[in-house]
């Protein structure tokens, strides 16, 4: 083994085109939401083939704000999954309603079925995640949607780049044309396409984008581009109590170029992908990442699943291990149910989910980004095949194990 070898878990890809980009916004003077967040809301909204979209500073605050347009509050209940990061369930509080947890099925996201069992009359929505970019069984989710009168809102911050079924992650179905009430993405810093911080929400309801709009700049009727549109009008009107969720023009020079990027990206995210597999078919210790005939995966995370009955050593000490040959790595997700936050809420029946819980201790995300060379991809494979062969339990000991 070599010594000094340093896989970091991720390295963004910014280019002279981003560089540029954001000096010629600099010089322009024209800094806060303006004619770049216009122009890159129109090519997201053309990639995506979703007729409205809305850049925010964040998914987290896309979540809140399509939560709130949809006037989701107190007394209602949102269904979401365990496996996933806690914004999706902080912005549900924070509109005052109740985060119930659905479980997940195999494929590590939310399971339909699940779903079915937690809807009450309080039921008002459902938040999917597409974890790690492999997009959830949308045809089922709208189906239960349709039939109980719930909107859907996609959690789309692993899935720029992902298809469903021929459409696009957030996009309404090509199949059926059935769509969600909103789709948020995330350009956060490690995310497939990066603005540094910030998001998308995408909709195909005008009535919809329009009140988003407005509430995404403190609910004023005009933002500051119309108002100097307008010729330095100084007139405006607050019309509900709104946010500060608007994407800055400096973001959007970032985000313009990673578009353009985006499925060169995913093309070598997947060849990296096909890699990770052929180097680690045949170690019995760890199982590859799920896929799906009919899913283009984003590929934004390849979380490997360690078979933990075949190994002497748990996922901690198999990360301490990656980390003492150089090798950076991340776990997604701490299951919602065993952060503090939680806590109270975890003892409620309606958030038991123990399959979330039974398939946390076997995840570790490896690095995988564009940046990253072929040898280090070699490297991290026969990093784990060296960890998990060394670290194998033997056959006796499994034996006695399951005469206990
Ligand atoms: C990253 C992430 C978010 C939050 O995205 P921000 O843009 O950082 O607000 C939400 N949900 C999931 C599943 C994420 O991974």
């Amino acid at each position: 083994m070599q010594s000094g070898v340093q896989v970091p878990y991720h390295r963004p890809s910014i280019g002279d085109e981003e560089i540029d980009e954001v000096v010629r916004t600099l010089k322009s003077g024209w800094l806060t939401t303006g004619p770049r967040t216009a122009q890159f809301e129109q090519e997201f909204s053309a990639y995506a083939n979703v007729p409205h979209a809305l850049a925010v500073n964040s998914c987290t605050s896309g979540l809140h704000l399509a939560l709130a347009a949809l006037n989701i509050g107190p007394g209602m209940e949102v269904i979401t999954t365990p496996l996933t990061f806690c914004a999706t369930v902080n912005t549900i509080i924070h509109t005052g309603a109740t985060p119930v947890l659905a479980d997940v099925g195999p494929d590590g996201n939310i399971d339909p079925a699940s779903i079915q069992s937690r809807i009450t009359d309080k039921t008002r929505a459902i938040v999917p995640v597409h974890f790690a970019g492999l997009p959830c069984d949308m045809d089922a989710i709208w189906f239960l949607a349709r039939r109980h009168g719930l909107d859907v809102i996609e959690d789309c911050a692993h899935a720029a780049g992902a298809f469903y079924k021929g459409g696009h992650a957030g996009a309404a179905s090509p199949l059926t044309g059935e769509h969600s009430a909103a789709s948020v993405f995330s350009f956060y810093a490690v995310k497939n396409l990066t603005t540094g911080e910030g998001g998308m929400v995408l909709t195909h309801d005008e009535e919809l984008a329009s009140r988003m709009k407005i509430l995404s700049l403190h609910g004023i009727s005009k933002n500051a581009w119309n108002r100097y549109s307008d010729r330095g009008h100084w007139g405006y009107e607050v019309l509900e109590s709104g946010y500060k969720y608007n994407m800055s023009d400096i973001q959007a020079s970032i985000g313009i170029h990673q578009l353009r990027k985006l499925e060169g990206f995913i093309e070598t995210r997947t060849r990296f992908v096909d890699l990770y597999n052929s180097l680690l078919a045949d170690v019995e210790e760890v199982e590859r990442p799920p896929e799906k005939p009919d899913c283009r995966h984003a590929w934004h995370l390849y979380t490997l699943r360690l078979n933990l009955e075949r190994l002497a050593i748990g996922r901690d000490e198999f990360i301490e291990q990656l980390k003492d040959r150089g090798v950076g790595t991340s776990v997604h997700f701490i299951p919602i149910p065993l952060h503090p936050f939680f806590a109270s809420r975890a003892k409620l029946r309606q958030n038991h989910c123990p399959r979330a819980l039974a398939l946390y201790p076997r995840l570790i995300s490896l690095p995988l980004f564009p940046a990253m060379t072929e040898d280090q991809v070699e490297y991290v494979a026969k990093t784990v095949r060296q960890i998990a062969r060394k670290s194998r339990k033997h056959v006796w000991a499994a034996m006695a194990a399951v005469g206990d």
